[in-house]
């Protein structure tokens, strides 16, 4: 059986903490080193009710994608919601360990797990790690289907394999159009469009495309776009995750027990859709 600090380490060469960036909280939250470890949760969201599902299964670590605290803080009081989670892990001592912008940029990273997800074939990196020599790292990625699909049935293919939301698939474009190349990129991915349009792909999925990026794209290019609920294109990262901590687990003969929580922790709770108009001929 581990010790926290030997997970960690197994965690920390998966995704290096220094190739987080420069603004982002990376990392162990809260643990004690020696601590041993045998069950560990994976989730996107370190948020109550995550821990809750940690202290209801025995976990002793949490391992989650977005930081607890990213810009810094002077309280834990139980009295704020954050403080009260830091509380219930400590209480219960689990561990919490963050993998953020590390783990969007490593190989396998959180864009890889996404194409996986949609049953992409994985080209190579959007915006390639220039310190990476083998041109596999990096922010999102450029990927095909296995055989051309229209961005219908791609569309409705992305809201079957990706976990449901309230907020469902948003697609923009010509729904009869083939793709033959999609760029991907797991959480906020409205900031690559330059990227995404030099790559000239037919397709781009992300999630929390605005207003006037999106509809600017749309104008400069044929590009479509399908937008997903952040929480469901990170979601996959976390499988993909466990899967990497089992196989290290039976390497070193560690026996841990990994899962992955599947408590929808995206903040929308509800679509209401508009009334479909009935055509009468
Ligand atoms: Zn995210």
């Amino acid at each position: 059986m581990p010790v926290l600090s030997e997970v960690i380490a197994a965690l920390d060469a998966l995704w290096p903490p220094e190739r987080a960036e420069q603004w982002d909280a990376v990392g162990t939250v809260c643990g004690d080193p020696d601590a041993s470890v045998t069950r560990v949760l994976f989730a996107v969201d370190p948020v109550q009710e995550v821990v809750d599902e940690a202290v209801e299964l025995g976990a002793d670590l949490i391992v989650a994608h977005h930081p607890l605290y990213l810009r810094g803080t002077t309280t834990v009081s139980a009295g704020t919601f954050k403080g009260r989670a830091v509380h219930t892990l400590i209480k219960n001592d689990i561990a919490l360990h963050v993998a953020h912008t590390n783990a969007d940029r490593a190989d396998p990273g959180v864009s890889d797990a996404l194409a996986g997800a949609l049953g992409l074939r994985v080209i190579g990196p959007l915006v390639p790690d220039p310190t990476d020599p083998t041109g596999r790292r990096g922010l999102g990625r450029i990927c095909e289907p296995v055989t051309p699909v229209t961005l219908g049935a791609f569309g409705e293919l992305c809201a079957k394999r990706l976990p449901a939301t309230a907020q469902g698939v948003r697609v923009a474009g010509d729904p009869g159009r083939t793709l033959r190349t999609v760029a991907v990129c797991g959480g906020s991915g409205d900031s690559l469009f330059d990227e995404v349009r030099a790559a000239g792909v037919d397709a781009y999925v992300t999630a929390d495309l605005r207003h006037h990026p999106a509809s600017e794209a749309r104008l400069q290019s044929p590009l479509a776009l399908v937008d997903a609920a952040h929480w469901a294109t990170e979601w996959p990262w976390c499988e993909q995750a466990a899967a990497q901590l089992d196989e290290i687990s039976d390497r070193h003969g560690w026996g841990l027990r990994t899962h992955v929580s599947r408590l929808v922790t995206d903040p929308w709770t509800a679509h209401a859709a508009a009334p479909v108009t009935e055509h009468h001929s």
